[in-house]
């Protein structure tokens, strides 16, 4: 099948789902600079693996090392802006009757392009939380690094999910749901490597949904998948949604 007819073909099954789920990852945000974990850190960070520092035994032995990261992982994550690719989830989820939003990402790109009820599965990097009570703390007042929470004097960790550490149950929930009642799931620029993320597709193609992949390499999905596509993400959803509602752009 020609790459042309796929894609009119992908079109067609969006246009006439009921009710889509779409699961990003790291990949649908390299078009806007902010890299993935797979690809080299750069600078100063080059001699650390992120696996070695998004965990919670990382932060109690060097808190001010790993608070120093993520203020480098957050400034490029302000300073980056979203890419088509999210803007055009964002009108997917404005054209299809309903569209579940579900991202590995924790940069905010889809809410800045315009999407909605977002579920983030490994939470916010620009959030805050206490270490110790778990809570989210809104503004850090003080310049210690990491700073301590205003209630109970603790340290003030990044609001995201890291390695080791279970993701939000309600979240989750949401997304599992989300997953098993929809008839077209959409994969996109994630590796499909890290569970309970990696469940989603599977689940929602066990339960009959049309599985698709877009994505700029072959991962564990790609053989599962009805439609597997290589293509980046930023170039390729702008074209499948103009293809799928081509009178209303
Ligand atoms: P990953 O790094 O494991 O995989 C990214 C996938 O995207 C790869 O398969 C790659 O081939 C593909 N890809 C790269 N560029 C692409 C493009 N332009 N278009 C389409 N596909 C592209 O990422 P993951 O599966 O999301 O899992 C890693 C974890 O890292 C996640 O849990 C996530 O929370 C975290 N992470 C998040 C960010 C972010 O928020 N932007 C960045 C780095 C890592």
């Amino acid at each position: 099948m020609s790459a042309e007819v796929q894609l009119t073909e992908i079109a067609e099954v969006l246009r006439k789902a009921r009710s889509i789920a779409v699961l990003t990852g790291a990949g649908i945000s390299a078009e806007s600079g902010i890299p993935t974990f797979r690809e080299a850190q750069t600078g100063l960070w080059a001699q650390y693996r992120a696996e070695d520092l998004a965990t919670p035994d990382a932060f109690v032995r060097r808190p001010e090392l790993v608070w120093d990261w993520y203020e480098w992982r957050r400034e490029r994550v302000r300073a980056a802006q979203p890419n088509p690719g999210h803007y055009a989830l964002a009108e997917l989820q404005r054209r299809a009757p309903a569209c579940s939003l579900i991202t590995q990402n924790v940069d905010g790109l889809h809410q800045r392009a315009g999407a909605t009820m977002v579920l983030e599965l490994h939470g916010n990097i620009l959030r805050n939380k206490c270490f110790d009570e778990d809570c989210v703390v809104d503004a850090v007042l003080s310049a210690m690094r990491p700073p301590r929470c205003p209630h109970c004097g603790g340290m003030v960790r990044p609001d995201v999910v890291w390695f080791g550490e279970p993701l939000p149950e309600d979240v989750l929930q949401h997304a599992m749901r989300a997953a098993q009642s929809c008839d077209v799931f959409l994969s996109i620029g994630t590796a499909a490597l890290v569970h309970p993320a990696a469940q989603l597709p599977m689940s929602a193609a066990e339960n009959g949904a049309t599985l698709i992949e877009i994505n700029r390499d072959a991962t564990p999905l790609s053989s599962m998948a009805r439609y597997s596509v290589r293509a980046l993400a930023g170039e390729y959803l702008p074209r499948l949604v103009q293809s799928a509602w081509p009178e209303e752009a």
